[in-house]
């Protein structure tokens, strides 16, 4: 246990830590190399994962669950991360943080009850497929549809590069079921052996342990009551579960990370040249020291983090900062521990090479680093908040007095000193408003006679797309581009647009 876990975790965690880690080395490890070559994780291992409860940690004791705290879910990342098969590490996580994440927060009793316990019990393992072959960092572009017949939905379109795809039970399939943006999204459960649902096993560069699939939907049919959470909501469960998921890509860097310099640095105090271990060096002493610094670092903001979400705080900016530190940084230690190998390194039956390989998907799945870096910077730079967006989907109730009185308290003053503008808003059923900003101060007023007033610009929306937008369910640029809203001046919109803070609630 290093300095930082004492900070965080109880005799308990670290009992559990050593019962994970005696059931890895037992089953796991002596193991891998053969599922690197069949590419796929066994059902059976998936079977004695849930035979020792560890598929249901953190979930309710009703289906199985042991209704743990979070920090159980760290150190089965951490763990099954330390086993040098980044497949098998994403092909045993997918199950219990991508898909039965969703089922957990999204599904109705009636889900839960027929899915959950053998999800729990291993007896059914889990996908989440999201990525389209023309949409992967882009959410909302996806375009395989779910349109209601009946009593059921009929699915078509395909996926690509989903982590236990071929192999999955069950598959928590993002659907569009309305032609509108990232607001026309929905999950749907599908079970993986549904016809009409065809799949194909991906060879990939590494993380080959796991299976990841190409998936078909040629009119797959699924009951209505399969839809997780509401219609229309996906997007935002979607953006709600990637936090956890780039807090385990994050631990799973930095553990599989230690593992490597543990590893390298057994093999420096072997290795000689020039007469004495390559550990006296000292150009690659403070490669290590570097490195381990540099981790160490990483790993103390993770563990943060962790602790953020454990105390269920908002933390999407900074799950997005640990996942792209945390990430980049493994590639550095791959390259740089690879190095201290020298040819050795290059060498299959070394086990630096699978590092080498696996550690790169880390800056690409679960979102890339630039779109961390997207993220991060409309956190920071544009005050944009993803954390209520949940809240805000449920929240029915938002009006357009809602949006225009909380004017005042958005109005980002330093921005509007010596501003003034007034802008006519023209909706449906002749409801008009004028905002006027001027001396760093901003009224509105309802307007009975446009006629009679002047305006810098007028923009014509109707109510529904303008609270979408101002929620952040819409993106104005969207709304702009295909008409649902119209502008007189868009340069001065641009301009007003930017003098206020995202609307929360
Ligand atoms: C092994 C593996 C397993 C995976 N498992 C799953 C899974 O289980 N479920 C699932 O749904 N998906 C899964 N994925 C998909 C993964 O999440 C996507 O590959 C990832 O989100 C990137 O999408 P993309 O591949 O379409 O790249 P693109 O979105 O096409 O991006 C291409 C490049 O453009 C950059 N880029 C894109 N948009 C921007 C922007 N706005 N600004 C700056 N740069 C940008 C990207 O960072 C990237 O470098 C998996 C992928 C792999 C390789």
């Amino acid at each position: 246990m290093t300095n930082l876990e004492q900070y965080y975790l109880t005799e308990e965690h670290n009992l559990f830590r050593k019962t994970l880690r005696d059931f890895l080395d037992k089953e796991v490890v002596p193991f891998v190399d053969q599922w690197e070559i069949d590419q796929q994780v066994p059902k059976e291992i998936f079977l004695k994962f849930g035979e020792m409860g560890f598929f249901g940690l953190t979930q309710e004791e009703k289906y199985g669950g042991s209704n743990l705290d979070f920090w159980y879910d760290v150190i089965f990342i951490e763990e099954v991360s330390k086993s040098n098969s980044g497949g098998f590490g994403a092909s045993i996580s997918a199950h219990p943080y991508l898909s039965m994440s969703h089922l957990k927060h999204e599904a109705s009793d009636a889900l839960k009850a027929n899915y959950l316990p053998k999800a729990i019990s291993g007896e059914w393992h889990g996908a989440l497929a999201i990525t389209e072959p023309h949409a992967g960092s882009d959410v909302a572009g996806i375009k395989t549809t779910a349109v209601k017949d009946g009593d059921e939905y009929v699915i078509n379109g395909s996926k690509c590069f989903i982590t236990n795809g071929v192999s999955a039970d069950y598959i928590v399939v993002a659907c569009k079921t309305s032609s509108t943006g990232s607001s026309g999204i929905s999950m749907i459960l599908v079970d993986g052996n549904s016809i009409g649902l065809s799949k194909n096993n991906l060879k990939k560069l590494g993380w080959k342990a796991s299976d990841t699939a190409e998936l078909a939907f040629d009119n797959v049919r699924v009951p209505i009551t399969n839809l997780l959470g509401e219609e229309n909501k996906g997007f935002y469960y979607i953006m709600q579960r990637f936090e956890l998921e780039r807090l385990t890509l994050a631990l799973g860097a930095i553990a599989s990370s230690e593992w490597a310099m543990e590893y390298t640095l057994q093999y420096m105090n072997e290795r000689k040249a020039f007469g004495r271990t390559i550990n006296k060096f000292q150009v690659l002493r403070h490669r290590i020291a570097q490195l381990t610094a540099e981790l160490e670092n990483v790993k103390t903001f993770t563990y943060h983090v962790c602790k953020m979400h454990a105390d269920k705080n908002y933390c999407v900016k900074e799950a997005s900062m640990a996942k792209l530190l945390a990430t980049e940084l493994s590639d550095k230690v791959a390259y740089q521990c690879l190095q201290m190998f020298g040819g050795y390194g290059y060498m299959e039956e070394y086990k630096m090479a699978r590092f080498f390989r696996d550690s790169r998907l880390g800056t690409i799945g679960g979102g890339s680093s630039e779109i961390m870096l997207e993220i991060i910077s409309k956190m920071v730079i544009d005050d944009v908040s993803y954390g209520q967006q949940e809240s805000r989907a449920k929240n029915q109730d938002i009006s357009i007095d809602d949006l225009f009185s909380s004017l005042p308290l958005r109005l980002k003053k330093e921005k509007a000193n010596g501003v003034e503008l007034k802008v006519l808003f023209e909706f449906e059923n002749d409801l008009n408003y004028l905002i006027e900003i001027k001396n760093q101060e901003i009224k509105s007023s309802v307007i009975e006679n446009k006629n009679l007033i002047t305006y810098d610009f007028l923009l014509t929306t109707n109510t529904q797309t303008y609270i979408a937008v101002e929620t952040g369910k819409l993106n104005p640029q969207e709304a702009f581009m295909n008409g649902k809203i119209q502008v007189s001046d868009l340069g001065k919109m641009m301009q007003f647009g930017s003098l206020f803070k995202k609307y929360s609630n």
